[in-house]
């Protein structure tokens, strides 16, 4: 994590761009000091050496549109300060909880709808996990605990250990989802200690990677999923749509198929959440259900993620659909004109 490039020209000069062939880099210090461009060498290779339009570039790097406001779009787009539960826990939907481990990313992807959240006050580590363990304790109906941030593995081996042992002081907790994007970004991380501590747990394990686009899924990911399949690890992948990334039919199809080859099932295809300076990444509804479309004819049941959009207040994630056969029927006719 400390060897990521933190320097756009560095990051021009790695891929052979010339910062002009580029649209207008990020100038707000405001906006830089805040969430900096951040991105591990490992990532940067997989990206198109010339290619200003690489959609994995798009993701990290940080450009003028950011700083303009946008109408719509918000500091908390999801709500969540409204689901706080308490130090770094979140309870939205019923039977789950999310907790904030961590404010830290390996990478800082530039439509990240946590991008403005306020990590010093609420991640939960800060009183040593203790407040959001007893809030846990005093709610049977939760028997799921989502470990999100940030990025949960940007913790030691030793926090995550300390964090799951006391879990396991909570007897209604069946199972343990961890929210990562290190798997990807990072595929390092996921080395002996972690596969150590993952295999020792008693708890019913979920991970849920984060891949935009095939080429993030090279053969050190491979052999990442392989690993934590190995731990008895479900793992499901979640995206979210993104303009000049993923958002044409080809570019999902293929992001299924790479992730079926390394063991990951598609779980979520998420509508932007319109947080302030992501504007510039938005597919609006109808073309994302257009392609969701193209996408169910395309591909097997199992490999056609969920499209959903997160809409504060709702009790769980919504659903995007059609909901109308002859709907459906005049959206792939029109996606295959
Ligand atoms: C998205 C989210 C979840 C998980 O929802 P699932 O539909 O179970 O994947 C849980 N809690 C919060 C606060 C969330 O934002
Ligand atoms: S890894 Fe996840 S939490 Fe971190 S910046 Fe990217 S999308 Fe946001």
């Amino acid at each position: 994590m400390a060897d990521a490039i933190a320097s756009p020209a560095e990051l021009c000069g790695i891929l052979g761009l010339d910062p002009a062939q580029l649209p207008a880099l990020i100038r707000d210090p405001v906006a830089i000091q805040g969430f900096p461009l951040r991105v591990p060498r490992g990532f940067v290779a997989r990206m198109r050496h010339g290619d200003p339009n690489d959609p994995l570039l798009r993701q990290v790097l940080p450009l003028d549109a950011e700083s303009s406001a946008t109408a719509g779009f918000a500091l908390d787009p999801v709500g969540d300060m409204a689901a706080r539960a308490g130090a770094g826990l979140l309870h939205k939907y019923e039977g789950r909880a999310l907790l904030i481990a961590t404010g830290a990313c390996a990478v800082h992807c530039r439509y990240c709808f946590r991008r403005h959240f306020p990590y010093s006050q609420e991640a939960a580590l800060s009183n040593g996990w203790r407040e959001a363990i007893d809030l846990l304790k005093a709610d049977p109906s939760i028997n799921e605990i989502i470990l999100s941030g940030g990025d949960p593995l940007s913790l030691s081996d030793r926090r995550l250990a300390q964090l799951t042992e006391a879990l396991t002081t909570v007897p209604h907790i069946r199972r343990l989802r961890i929210h990562t994007r290190q798997p990807v970004v990072l595929p390092e991380r996921v080395d002996a200690g972690l596969l150590r501590w993952l295999s020792g747990l008693s708890l019913q394990k979920v991970v849920v990677i984060h891949a935009n686009h095939a080429n993030e899924i090279d053969d050190q990911v491979a052999s990442a999923c392989r690993d934590l399949a190995g731990c008895n690890v479900t793992l499901l992948n979640q995206s979210v749509l993104l303009a000049g990334v993923n958002d044409s039919v080809d570019a999902l199809a293929d992001l299924s198929e790479a992730l079926m080859s390394v063991g990951v099932l598609p779980y979520y295809l998420h509508l932007l959440d319109r947080v302030q300076g992501a504007a510039h990444f938005e597919v609006d509804e109808a073309t994302a259900l257009r392609l969701h479309a193209a996408l169910l004819q395309r591909l097997p049941g199992y490999l056609v993620p969920r499209l959903v959009r997160e809409i504060p207040g709702a009790a769980s994630k919504t659903p995007v659909t059609l909901g109308d056969r002859d709907l459906l029927r005049e959206y792939v006719t029109a996606s295959s004109d």
